[in-house]
């Protein structure tokens, strides 16, 4: 009987453990999670094609249980489509994992919450170990033999990510609608509108800015743990480019959504986009099978980190449940994922160079005079201008309750 340690019950720990009991029913399988509850909510794109990544042997007794909660996951978000992706829908991180955790506990996989922190956390019985937990992996420590420098990176694009409640009708823009403000802004966008919440009347809104280097290192430390807030925005440091697309995209949905911001809960945030790789995926150490899978392996920028990792997770709980000796697992791992992470890099090479190609067409149709989809001149200077937290700065400063939302 296979008896397998998961590290890590984020998605694709998850996804992997459940993969591995469809294809091996009476596989023990125990995930050590070092989180009670889950503490991520950012939005993520995805794919249907990776949400049906899982094999499901036609006579499994978990059939009917896999199938329904697809049904339940695919309701939590409105079906969308593009080239790059087919269809999607965009979901929050923590309901994908409760999802998910559900279903794994229904069909017999054991989550401890427990903190790997090495070698020494691997039960003696244990043959095989998931190491699924995240970008900055202790498992990937111990397949690429403690290296600390352990992955090859390229940094593709610099983001700022603006988070946001809002209040009224939560209305989602298509490309077209988007356009003539887009064509006002410095920086090029990705935009997330959440759904309506009806306690609070309120819904979440999140808009990536894809700014230049200088823009990026001038916003110093805005972390997760340490965002900007909208005060900050009015300080005289604040980038200016950033401030002005700010300023436009808070005044643009304003106008076309009857949108009001809750402009205290704004939260801006930097990251790098980066395609990241190990040096390793698998290594046999004291008779066991040892692997990583999901962020700790590696990641692509574009919407394809955790899409790619499911598919793939999928396919090492297949891999594992087929009987391989532990060395045909290994060698096959190991090339498998180093070809399939190659794949993913040149998708996003490509994706890259096409939005270079897309901000540069943006940026010239906004000078050229036979423009149709654009606002006009009045209202461009208007929402260039108008300043969504003067009532709030006034407020602030007087020391007064602070108006919540322009
Ligand atoms: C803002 C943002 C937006 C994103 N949007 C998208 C998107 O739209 N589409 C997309 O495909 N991807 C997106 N991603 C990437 C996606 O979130 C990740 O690819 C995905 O979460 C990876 O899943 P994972 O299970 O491999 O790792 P994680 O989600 O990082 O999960 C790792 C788990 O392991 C646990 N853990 C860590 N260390 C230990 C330890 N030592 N012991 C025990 N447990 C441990 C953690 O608590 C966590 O639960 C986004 C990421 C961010 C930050």
């Amino acid at each position: 009987m296979l008896k397998i340690l998961v590290v890590g019950a984020g998605p694709v720990g998850l996804w992997t453990a459940i993969q591995t009991k469809l294809m091996s029913p009476k596989a023990e399988i125990v995930i050590n999670e070092k989180y009670e509850e889950y503490k991520r909510s950012h939005p993520l794109r995805l794919e249907l094609s990776a949400l049906k990544s899982l094999q499901i042997p036609n006579n499994s007794e978990y059939k009917a249980q896999i199938e329904s909660m697809q049904n339940a996951i695919l309701a939590l978000g409105s079906p969308h489509w593009d080239a790059f992706s087919g269809k999607y829908i965009n979901i929050r991180t923590n309901d994908l994992e409760a999802n998910l955790k559900s279903v794994a506990q229904n069909i017999g996989i054991r989550i401890e919450k427990k903190e790997f922190e090495g070698i020494e956390d691997i039960p003696a019985e244990i043959q095989y170990v998931i190491g699924a937990d995240g970008a900055r992996s202790k498992v990937r420590k111990i397949v690429c033999n403690d290296e600390e420098d352990n992955t090859e990176r390229k940094t593709m694009k610099y983001v700022v990510e603006m988070k946001y409640e809002s209040y009224g009708v939560n209305v989602n823009h298509s490309v077209i609608q988007k356009y003539p403000t887009q064509k006002l802004l410095n920086f090029f966008t990705d935009d997330y509108v959440g759904k309506w919440n009806n306690d609070t009347g309120r819904y979440p809104v999140s808009i990536r800015f894809f700014v230049d280097k200088d823009t990026y290192d001038a916003l110093g430390d805005a972390n997760f743990k340490n965002s900007k807030r909208a005060i900050d925005i009015c300080k005289e440091q604040f980038p200016e480019k950033l401030k002005q697309d700010i300023r436009v995209w808070l005044n643009a949905r304003k106008d076309s959504g009857a949108s009001i911001t809750d402009v205290q809960s704004i939260k801006i945030t930097k990251l790098p986009l980066e395609a990241y790789c190990s040096k390793s995926f698998a290594k046999i150490q004291d008779n066991k099978f040892i692997c990583i899978a999901g962020d700790a392996a590696g990641a692509v920028p574009y919407f394809r980190a955790l899409n790619g990792g499911l598919e793939r997770g999928a396919k090492l709980g297949q891999m594992i449940a087929q009987g391989q000796s532990m060395e045909q697992l290994e060698s096959n791992y190991n090339s498998k994922m180093s070809y399939w992470l190659k794949i993913e890099i040149i998708k996003a090479i490509l994706k890259d160079l096409l939005i270079n190609i897309w901000t540069f067409f943006i940026s010239i149709s906004s000078y050229v005079p036979w423009q149709v989809n654009k606002w006009s001149q009045k209202d461009k200077e208007r929402l260039k201008n108008e300043d969504p937290f003067q009532a709030y700065v006034l407020n602030a400063n007087n020391h007064s309750h602070p108006l919540l939302s322009v």
